[in-house]
Formats: structure tokens, C-alpha cells, sequence
């Protein structure tokens, strides 16, 4: 269904979703506001606080800062690369794990993900009491936020979804299935780690890593497009096997399993171009876990129940690239695991309904 179809939803789906915010709002029956129209981007950069002020563009801006901070080993080519990588992984022994998904093994990362940290301590068959829990404080303060401005993941595929504006949105009860896939993945990561956690103190993971393979010393890197850019890849053009002509082209056939990993990792960039953040909904485990933590979070997304016109107008679920149904829930909070806090329905608003919640 292709974006402006997306507003003529049917009239079950319509009463389906405003349903519960007409329950929770019948005794505070607003007068309704008219629409206040958003002030063009260039009308916003005209005016010295503009930048700041246009949320789309600090979030875009924030977004290549942390690529950059979590993905930097191009600066190797630089003469001053080697010293700045140096100083990137030191900070980065020093800072906390975030909830995003960034291997530990990064060449030139300032930070890793949480995720990939427990995952990888449970492999080493040791507790993460501080991984786990600096990601809870984090998440239940300021939510999937780190989702929303800091993965680099989550900043290919906004990128990869810019420049076209047909988005599909499936049905919600298809969405809902789909979602399940990322639940299922987690479980059997961490089915893998802590096995594999559990053979080493037994005295048995060497039969139980030569089983596992590739999946024995981190279970979701082979799949994890952060784990295959940041470090494979890395690791590829280290060794002089990325191609630089037709004449060595070959060298793909050296690759071994990095080839159907990147035909994965561009696959995925490529369907986000009508699906966005189709890795983030469906098939992020680091996503999931993280949103049973968020849910509840400090910081999330409420909706002003005087300007909100729930019936006449569904513009912010449109532009959610997490494709939820934001008018389901109620106005004062929308406690929903898979919010990134992008705040995208914030921008397209064109009542500025929506607003930040506290607490
Ligand atoms: S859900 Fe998306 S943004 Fe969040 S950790 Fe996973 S890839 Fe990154
Ligand atoms: S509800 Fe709003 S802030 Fe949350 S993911 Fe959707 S667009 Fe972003």
C-alpha cells in the first residue's frame, strides 16, 4: 500500500484505532484546534536557530556524528588516522555500552552496543551485571532513543529511505507477525551464547565450537550488518581482497562467507527503500530486547488531546518509519516498545499534536 493510500484507510481500521483514544478521552472533550501549517525549511534556516529548531535535521546530523564515532576506520588512510583511532578506542574503554547494535571488535569504534557486549560475555561464560545493567538505566530514562539518533544501523536504513517517498506499510496484523521474528532470533543467539558459555566450563567448547562455527564466538554476527560492515568488511580490504578492477574481480571467490553476508546487508538497505527500518521491526534482536526495557521508559511520546484529531487524520502514523499505530494509544503516553523517539510524527504533525512526555 503505497504512502497516500495509507490515508484512506478503511472505516473498521479507522474506528479500530480511535477507539481507545475516544474512551480515554470522552470526559475531557477538547475543542479541536485548526491546523497550523509547519514552516517550510527554508523558512526555518533563514532564522539563526533554525538548525536547532528543525528536529529532522539535528536528528540527521547527530546520526552521521555517531556513524562516524562508531565507524571510522577510513580515517586509517589519513596520516593522522592512526592517533585519532588510538584515541577513539580508548574513550570508548571507558564509556558504558549503549543500546544499539556496534561490535566490540570495531576497528575504530568509540562505542559498542550493549547487546553485542552481553552476548559476547555470555559466550565467555561471564555474568554481565554492568552491560546489562548500564543498558537498563539507559533505556528505561530515556528510552529506544539511541535507536532513534545513535545506531548506525538504524542510520542506514533512514538514509537508504530519504530519497524516495513510497512507503509500504502492511496490514497490522501482518506487522504484528513480522515483529515476532526478532523475538525468536534473540532466543536463539542467546540459546547459542550461553551454551557455548556453558561448554567452556564444563571443558567441552572445542567440540561445541567446531558444531557452531562462525556462530560459536558471537551467535548473531554473521547476520548482524553492523558486525559485517564494521569489522569483516574492514577486515577484507586489509587483506588486498576487495576488488579495485575487473581484472581481480575473482577475489570475491576468496571471501568465503563475507559474500552472502554483504548480499544480505545490501538486500536489507535496498527493501528499506520502500520499508522503513525494516531490520529494526522485523529482524533486530537488539531491538527487541531493548524495546521490553524502553516500554515503560521516562521520556516518550504523548499526544495533546485539544489539537489531536484522531478521526480526520492518521499524518503521523504515516511518517513512522516503526509503522505504529499511534493513535491506539491513549493521548497521555504511548508506551510502545518499538518508539525510537525519532520524533518524526512530531515533525509531520501538522497540528502540532504531538509532544515530548516526562515520567
Ligand atoms: S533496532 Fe535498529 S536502531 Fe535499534 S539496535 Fe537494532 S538496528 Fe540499531
Ligand atoms: S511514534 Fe513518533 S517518535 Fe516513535 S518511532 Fe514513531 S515517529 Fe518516531
Amino acid at each position: 500500500v503505497p504512502e497516500d493510500a495509507d490515508k484512506l484507510e478503511t472505516e473498521a481500521e479507522t474506528e479500530e484505532q480511535s477507539a481507545p483514544s475516544k474512551t480515554a478521552d470522552a470526559e475531557e472533550e477538547p475543542e479541536k484546534t485548526p491546523e497550523q501549517p509547519r514552516p517550510s525549511y527554508r523558512e526555518m534556516l533563514s532564522h539563526p536557530v533554525g538548525l536547532i529548531v528543525n528536529v529532522r535535521m539535528l536528528r540527521r546530523v547527530v546520526q552521521i556524528l555517531f556513524f562516524v564515532a562508531i565507524n571510522a576506520y577510513f580515517l586509517a588512510a589519513w596520516s593522522w588516522g592512526g592517533q585519532i583511532i588510538g584515541l577513539m578506542q580508548s574513550i570508548r574503554n571507558i564509556l558504558p555500552a549503549w543500546p544499539i547494535i556496534a561490535p566490540a571488535e570495531g576497528t575504530a569504534a568509540m562505542l559498542v552496543g550493549s547487546f553485542d557486549l552481553f552476548v559476547r560475555e555470555f559466550t565467555s561464560a561471564a555474568f554481565p551485571f554492568f552491560t546489562l545493567g548500564s543498558m537498563i538505566i539507559v533505556l528505561v530514562v530515556f528510552g529506544r532513543s539511541a535507536c532513534g539518533w545513535m545506531c548506525p544501523i538504524g542510520t542506514i536504513q533512514d538514509f537508504a529511505t530519504l530519497p524516495h517517498r513510497t512507503k509500504v506499510r502492511p496490514a497490522p496484523s501482518t506487522e504484528t507477525e513480522l515483529r515476532r521474528v526478532k523475538a525468536y532470533i534473540f532466543i536463539i543467539v542467546m540459546f547459542l551464547a550461553v551454551w557455548v558459555g556453558l561448554s567452556k566450563l564444563a571443558g567441552t567448547s572445542d567440540a561445541v565450537t567446531r558444531a557452531l562455527g562462525p556462530f560459536a564466538v558471537a551467535a548473531f554476527d554473521p547476520f548482524s550488518p553492523a558486525y559485517i560492515l564494521f569489522v569483516a568488511l574492514p577486515s577484507i580490504i586489509s587483506r588486498g581482497l576487495w576488488p579495485t578492477g575487473l581484472d581481480n574481480l575473482w577475489y570475491v571467490l576468496q571471501w568465503g562467507w563475507f559474500l552472502p553476508e554483504l548480499i544480505f546487508v545490501i538486500v536489507i538497505v535496498v527493501i528499506s527503500f520502500w520499508f522503513p527500518r525494516l531490520f529494526c521491526r522485523w529482524l533486530c534482536p537488539a531491538g527487541w530486547i531493548y524495546g521490553i526495557f524502553s516500554k515503560d521508559a521516562l521520556i516518550g511520546i504523548g499526544r495533546n488531546p485539544a489539537k489531536c484529531t484522531p478521526d480526520t487524520c492518521n499524518d503521523c502514523e504515516v511518517a513512522c518509519p516503526m509503522n505504529i499505530r499511534i493513535r491506539k494509544y491513549p493521548y497521555q503516553h504511548m508506551h510502545s516498545p518499538d518508539c525510537i523517539m525519532c520524533l518524526e510524527c512530531k515533525s509531520h504533525c501538522k497540528r502540532r499534536a504531538i509532544t515530548i512526555r516526562f515520567g
